[in-house]
Formats: C-alpha cells, structure tokens, sequence
C-alpha cells in the first residue's frame, strides 16, 4: 500500500521546512560583481519551468505545510508575464506570505500590481548611492531608476519593505552609514549580507573585500546605538536584527560566516530549472523538472519527490573565502 503523504515537511534533523524560495529566471538585467561574472551563459530556454510547472511546485509545497513562498531569481521581475503567475499564487489557499526578492529595477512599474495580487513583502537590493558607483556594482543598474523602484514600493504598502545590501571592503564599505540613513528616513528595514563564495568570479579577491557582519555593526554603532531584537528566527530567516532609537527601522546582519545558523534553517530553493536545493552551501539536489515533465505525472509524485528529499537535507554549509568554492553555481541560479 502507498504511504499517506505528511502534511509537514521534517529532514533528518527534526527541521521543519515551511519555507520556499522559488527562483523564477536564472537571467537578470544586471550582472552585479559578487553574483555573477561579466559574461554569463544562462540556462537553454526549454530547461526552465514555465509559469505553470512554478504554479504546480508551489502548489506542491503548500499542500506540505509550506506557509512562506518567496520569489526570486535572477530577477524575478523580468520574468515575461511574471504577473499571471504571482496572480494565482496570490490566491494559493494555505499560503500564508508571498514575498519577492528584486533588483529593483521593474519595480517603479510594478509596486502596485505586486501588492493588489497578494505579495507581502519586498527585499529590494541596494549596494550603493552613489550613481557611478552603483553602475560599477552592478555593472547595468540605474540607481535613479531603483530609488523610484524602492519608491513604489513603500507607497505601495507592502507588510515590509527591506533593503539588502552585500558590502566589499573598499568598494563600498564607506557608504555603510549612508545606507543605513537611507533606510531610516523611508521606515524600512535593512540587511546586510556576508559576501558568499558562489560561483567563480574573476572581478575581485572575494577574501581580500569581505567585511564581516561584526565590522559592520561596529561602523553602525558610531552612529546609531544597537539594541538586539533577539536571535535569527525561522520566521525572519538567518537576520540578526537590531533596532535604533524608536525608528521602526530594523537593521539586520546576515552572517553565513560569522555566525553559522544552519540549526535554525526552515527553507529550500528550487532553480529555475527546477531544481530542489536543499541547502544553499551544498549541491544535494532533486530533479523536480523531470518529474513534471514524466507521463506519469501526478501532483501526489511531485509531492512525494519532496516528501523523500528531506532526507537529503544537509547538516549544515562549510564556507570557504580562500579555497576555490566547491559552489560552482552563480548565486542567480539559486536565488539567494
Ligand atoms: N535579482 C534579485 C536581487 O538582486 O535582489 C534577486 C536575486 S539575488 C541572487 C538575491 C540576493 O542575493 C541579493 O540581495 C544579492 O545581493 C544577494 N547575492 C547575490 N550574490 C551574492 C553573493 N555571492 N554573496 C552574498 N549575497 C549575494
Ligand atoms: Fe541580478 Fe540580483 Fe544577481 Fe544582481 S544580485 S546580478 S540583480 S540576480
């Protein structure tokens, strides 16, 4: 007899998993430093899910007790017709947040609409304020175009609107402060995030520009005093959060070095060519695309392919700045 199918999500080490970052398109309007190299060679069109095989993963994970479903990418907001997939999952019964990670570039156009189908909250990425500077980051990014983006977004009432920021000593280390201001004269929430060694770049010595998140906070502190808001919650993922003063901003540290909170971890990825990550720092995976696409599908074989890959789920991620990356993988296939 076939076994019932949970309706939680637990690996081997009593994790529950109520979190997916669905990675819509591996491409992107920019091509950021850290993220990827200059010339990059995205995935052949056929091998990523369409809009509805995403449906039918969400779908999938939802009825396993997933709440939490974040979209991302590459940028997720160049998607073609990105909005008649977030539509319905918008509407996704059992489905308690609907967020989207985004460059900010598509968001002056399309704060709105995200909003009135149903998205939550909003991490936009923003490394620098400083025009020519942003454009070297990113190597495509107009900041005056995302400032309207990160605009749109706060007018557009979002649950929460929080910046993301990675900082390379020496790029843009001076602007941590600036940054921080930013976020407070909008009211919104900021993380910065510890470089991570994905994918080989040329571009810079990623050891060399690391800044660690106690760095950071020491460089904040000058300025704004600190007050904890407790440890990294399976809810608010890896961030450590601080507040300043009674600002309702959080100021948040993300510290895949520095500080090590795989114990904590509630999520898995699936790329835009389907497949289930399940840890962002080790290449244990499942083809979920060639279960969508067998002749015996069924949504129970999906769910099920989902159901055994918790016991694939590693322990924790080992990150090393100075070893060649055992990552191959460029951070825009997975999604962050
Ligand atoms: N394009 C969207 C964006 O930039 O927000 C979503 C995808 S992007 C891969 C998600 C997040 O990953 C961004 O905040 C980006 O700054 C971060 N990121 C990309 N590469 C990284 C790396 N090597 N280390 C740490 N964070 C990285
Ligand atoms: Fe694109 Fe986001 Fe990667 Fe930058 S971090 S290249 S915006 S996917």
């Amino acid at each position: 007899m076939t076994k019932a199918l949970p309706r939680v999500l637990i690996d081997r080490f009593q994790r529950r998993v109520d979190y997916v970052r669905l990675s819509v398109t591996d491409r992107c309007d920019f091509r950021c430093v850290y993220c990827m190299a200059e010339d990059m060679t995205f995935a052949p069109k056929p091998h990523i899910l369409s809009l509805e095989e995403i449906h039918e993963v969400a779908r999938a994970f939802v009825e396993l007790g997933v709440g939490k479903i974040r979209l991302t990418g590459g940028e997720p907001l160049i998607r073609n017709n990105i909005l008649s997939l977030i539509k319905p999952l918008g509407q996704l019964p059992g489905l308690d947040q609907l967020a989207i990670t985004s460059n900010g570039s598509q968001l002056h156009r399309l704060a709105g609409s995200l909003r009135e189908l149903g998205v939550k909250r909003v991490n936009i990425s923003l490394d620098s304020l400083q025009p020519r500077r942003f454009r070297n980051l990113t190597r495509h990014g107009n900041l005056d175009q995302v400032i309207a983006g990160i605009d749109a977004a706060v007018a557009a009432g979002f649950e929460r609107v929080r910046l993301n920021a990675v900082i390379l000593k020496g790029r843009n280390s001076d602007e941590v402060l600036d940054l921080v201001n930013f976020a407070l004269q909008r009211g919104i929430d900021i993380a910065f995030i510890e470089e991570m060694p994905l994918g080989l770049i040329d571009e810079h010595n990623r050891a060399l520009s690391f800044c660690s998140s106690e760095e950071l906070r020491e460089i904040v502190s000058r300025e704004h005093p600190l007050v904890p808001l407790g440890d990294p919650s399976g809810q608010d993922g890896p961030a450590r959060y601080f507040r300043t003063g009674d600002a309702p901003t959080r100021i948040g540290f993300i510290s895949p070095h520095s500080h090590n909170f795989c114990h904590l971890c509630n999520r898995v990825r699936v790329t835009a060519e389907g497949r289930l990550l399940l840890c962002l720092g080790n290449e244990h995976s499942v083809d979920l695309r060639a279960v969508l696409r067998a002749p015996d599908y069924t949504l129970d074989t999906l769910k099920r392919s989902i159901v055994n890959a918790m016991d694939i789920k590693p322990e924790r991620h080992h990150f090393d700045l100075d070893e060649t990356p055992d990552i191959v993988r460029f951070m825009n296939t997975t999604g962050g």
